[in-house]
């Protein structure tokens, strides 16, 4: 199996605070790779390193045959990753004041150069990839957050990613919405996209990861399939974290 991301000893600081602690983690094309662990421990850190959000003081990363190396000083791999790896936070960065249709065609347009009327078709199907191309014409503004969310992963996949990254996508979602969300997710996962997922949806990550990472105040203390760590964890951490969320 190919690797698209390869982390090695990777060290992260936040001024005196030791964020990431000797990474080691690879995830393979067609991968889905769903990250846990307590709040603060590095997971949204850990997932910003990978298209160049975050520097980081010791180590690499390589992305899809580019190399990130530390203190940011990668500008070119940097470019071209951030056109290969799309990525969906909690919040969605929408812009407000252009139609769902034009956040998704954005990109292509301004970076790859597109026709709009290549771009607008290319965003409606998209659309209707995530079951919202009836709102194709309205502002984001106009829409639930769980349909803002299914545009912000459609206005990813206009660049054709290689690599998804989400930081809890569905966190900041009414519960009746995370459902919708969470169905686009696993759409993608089944048509092989490779992922990287932030989730405290448990039995969607059981159900959606070929292997679930473990992270204890940014060090990996377990990783497995979803039947191994969340069946039978073998450290200790993991045993208490999910005593506590499952
Ligand atoms: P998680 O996503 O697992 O909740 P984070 O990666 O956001 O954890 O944060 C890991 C640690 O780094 C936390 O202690 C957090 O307070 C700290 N941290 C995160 N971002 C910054 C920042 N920009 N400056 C300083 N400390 C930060
Ligand atoms: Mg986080």
């Amino acid at each position: 199996m190919t690797a698209i991301v390869k982390m090695h000893k990777l060290n992260k600081h936040f001024g005196s605070l030791h964020v990431l602690k000797d990474i080691e983690l690879e995830v393979a094309q067609g991968e889905v790779v769903v990250i846990i662990g307590a709040s603060g421990s590095g997971k949204s850190t850990l997932i910003r390193c990978v298209n160049g959000l975050e520097e980081f003081q010791d180590g690499n990363i390589e992305v899809d045959g580019h190399s990130l190396i530390p203190h940011g000083k990668s500008h070119r791999a940097l470019k071209a990753i951030r056109t290969e790896v799309g990525m969906v936070f909690q919040q969605f960065n929408l812009f407000p004041h252009m139609s769902v249709r034009d956040n998704v065609s954005l990109a292509p347009i301004k970076v790859r150069g597109t026709s709009r009327p290549a771009a607008e078709q290319q965003a409606d199907t998209l659309l209707e990839r995530v079951n919202i191309l009836e709102q194709a014409d309205k502002y984001p503004g106009q829409l639930s957050g769980g349909q803002q969310q299914r545009v912000a992963i459609a206005r990813s996949l206009a660049m054709e990613p290689r690599l998804m990254l989400f930081d809890e996508p569905t966190s900041a979602l009414d519960p009746e919405m995370i459902g919708e969300v969470l169905d686009v997710m696993r759409k993608l996962a089944r048509e092989g996209m490779t992922m990287m997922i932030v989730t405290h949806e448990m039995s969607f990550a059981r159900e959606v990861a070929d292997r679930v990472v473990f992270i204890h105040q940014g060090s990996i203390v377990e990783e497995g399939t979803p039947e191994q760590v969340f069946d039978t964890p073998q450290h200790p951490r993991t045993q208490s974290f999910l005593a506590r969320v499952l």
